[in-house]
């Protein structure tokens, strides 16, 4: 006990070392060998005084229990008498069974056994039941307590009634499985997104998305669409930027010809933080997931764009006549202007005598050739304006395949629809543009009808590179020799066998539209056989109010 003394004690436990030292000096006859170890060992390990080990336990919050090798009780503290209901003189000598109610099952004592049986610890938990025979779940710890010669001679058991908890957490799973069930069973697409793009839950809805994107991520899609509609960015740190409501969206689908439109909403939900050292922190609102909802909106988009589509009809129909009159009346001009230029050649020469009356006549048919002229070009029909306004090229593509249906039906082309599921804005004049891919599109398809080929395929692709919309009209038709890439767009230039009603002024004028875009239009002429159209157009091109001859 020599190391005892140097502590600095309250005069109770001096009186409790005192009473120690004299016991161990003169121990009673059949003192255990085991006590008299474990008291002098406390004196060489500078151990507290074993009275207050008694109370520690005794106060502990735990129930605890000591019993022999056989699970007889020996030692019950006060928590364990209050939790089970047993006064400590009915329950010492008891076997801990007492308190098993049937509804463990004996796998888990045959678990239990064996572990501390084994001199290893044991953790679980087991149905117990209290006195008044009232069930509680409890959280035990066994573990077998070690004479020097490695057997157990004791267990030590401490339990706690952990049945609040339990009903907490099943209340918790239970609420989990509803709304995964309910989220499952929606009709409407629902993900939970994280700030670096990872779908960290999703439905049934969202699954069948992904099915339909042959394996393109929907978020991905959703994100980039969202990003163009309204500049929404998931890794941004405002909280504010990462809530949205009904926000309409566009998305090609890969699986079929018609794109599918969603309305989409987000709401920033807050990650819950579990780690100890966050206790104290105030929850951190910057980390966490978009629960994101899209109601797909396709089928009334549809009846939109129908009537949209109609009045997009007619007022091509009547594009159309004024074009051709532009286009008849450029003609006759660019026609009448070939004599009277020689008229006036003839004239600026000097005329003999004898010719007078020639020169006379020749002045007379150069007015009346100016008369003529004037009227013709009083009779062009003059450019409507057009204002620009944000453009999906995707978009202004799929109705001008609807508007062709019927001649790519009845020339029994078949189109294949290549888009880039999400396209930039452009800023741009829609019927210009929409005047620009009919042309084009027109041309594939007499291209195709020329060639007599069985299989006639018309193939249209977008796509982003580099701040520039490649749009490609591509045709397996009769295609284009090198020699005639440049001078298709000369005026009056008509290549075809059956010109029809071309004029040859048709690509001088789709050309006319591209540049006023800011773009460039190209012909590859050997393509699978066919014809290629490239068209670039810039994204960043803000143009302006201007007179579209072209389409107009
Ligand atoms: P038992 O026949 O007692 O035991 C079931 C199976 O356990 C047996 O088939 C056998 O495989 C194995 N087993 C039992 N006794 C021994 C043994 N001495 N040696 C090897 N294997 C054995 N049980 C509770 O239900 N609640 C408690 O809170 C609880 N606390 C315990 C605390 C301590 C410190 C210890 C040592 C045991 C405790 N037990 C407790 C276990 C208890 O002693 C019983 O084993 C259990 O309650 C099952 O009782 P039973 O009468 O249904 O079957």
């Amino acid at each position: 006990m020599g190391n005892m003394e140097k502590q600095n004690l309250n005069p109770e436990s001096e009186l409790e070392i005192e009473a120690f030292r004299s016991f161990l000096s003169s121990p009673p006859d059949g003192t255990p060998r085991e006590l008299l170890d474990f008291f002098s060992a406390m004196g060489e390990h500078n151990l507290l005084p074993p009275s207050l080990f008694l109370e520690t336990v005794e106060q502990a919050p735990v129930a605890i229990s000591i019993t022999d090798p056989e699970a007889s009780i020996l030692y019950v503290n006060s928590a364990f008498e209050q939790l089970t209901g047993y006064a400590r003189d009915e329950i010492i000598g008891a076997n801990e069974s007492i308190l098993s109610s049937n509804s463990t099952p004996s796998s888990v004592y045959q678990e239990l056994w064996q572990t501390i049986k084994d001199n290893r610890v044991w953790k679980g938990k087991l149905v117990n039941h209290r006195k008044d025979k009232r069930e509680y779940l409890a959280e035990l710890t066994i573990s077998p307590v070690l004479r020097a010669d490695g057997e157990a001679n004791y267990f030590l058991g401490m339990h706690r009634d952990i049945t609040a908890m339990h009903q907490l957490e099943q209340r918790l799973k239970f609420q989990q499985t509803l709304t995964e069930a309910a989220i499952n069973a929606a009709p409407m697409v629902v993900a939970m997104i994280s700030a670096k793009r990872k779908v960290v839950l999703d439905n049934m809805a969202y699954k069948a998305l992904q099915g339909d994107f042959r394996g393109v991520e929907p978020a991905e899609l959703f994100l980039d669409s969202l990003h163009q509609e309204i500049g929404f960015d998931l890794g941004s740190p405002e909280k504010k930027q990462k809530e949205f409501e009904n926000i309409e969206v566009c998305i090609e689908s890969l699986s079929s010809t018609s794109p599918r439109w969603f309305a989409c909403s987000g709401a920033w939900v807050a990650k819950v933080d579990e780690e100890a050292q966050s206790f104290f922190k105030a929850p951190n609102n910057d980390s966490g997931f978009l629960l994101f909802i899209a109601n797909e909106i396709t089928a009334q988009r549809q009846r939109v764009n129908e009537a949209r589509l109609n009045m997009i009809r007619a007022n091509m129909t009547e594009q159309q006549m004024v074009q051709t009159m532009r286009e008849a009346i450029s003609a006759s001009i660019y026609k009448l202007q070939v004599p009277l230029n020689v008229i006036k050649a003839a004239l600026a020469m000097p005329a003999p005598e004898h010719q007078c009356s020639l020169h006379a006549t020749l002045q007379q048919a150069l007015e009346s050739g100016d008369d003529a002229m004037e009227s013709l070009h009083a009779a062009l029909p003059s450019p409507t304006l057009e204002q620009t306004a944000n453009i999906n090229i995707n978009e202004i593509l799929h109705e001008v395949i609807k508007l062709s249906t019927d001649k790519l039906l009845a020339s029994g082309v078949i189109v294949d629809w290549r888009p880039a599921p999400v396209l930039p804005c452009l800023n741009g004049r829609a019927n210009a543009l929409r005047g620009l891919f009919k042309y084009l599109i027109d041309n594939a398809i007499q291209a195709v009808k020329e060639s007599e080929l069985s299989d006639k395929e018309i193939r249209l692709d977008t796509r982003v590179i580099n701040q520039e919309l490649i749009i490609e009209v591509m045709d397996n038709g009769i295609g284009l020799p090198n020699s005639m890439r440049i001078k298709v767009f000369e005026p009056f230039f008509c290549g075809w066998q059956q010109a029809g009603e071309h004029s040859g002024m048709g690509l001088t004028m789709a050309q006319e539209v591209v540049i006023n875009h800011g773009g460039s239009m190209e012909f590859d002429g050997g393509f699978l056989g066919g014809c290629r159209v490239f068209i670039r157009l810039p994204i960043n091109d803000t143009g302006g109010e201007y007179a579209d001859e072209s389409t107009q």
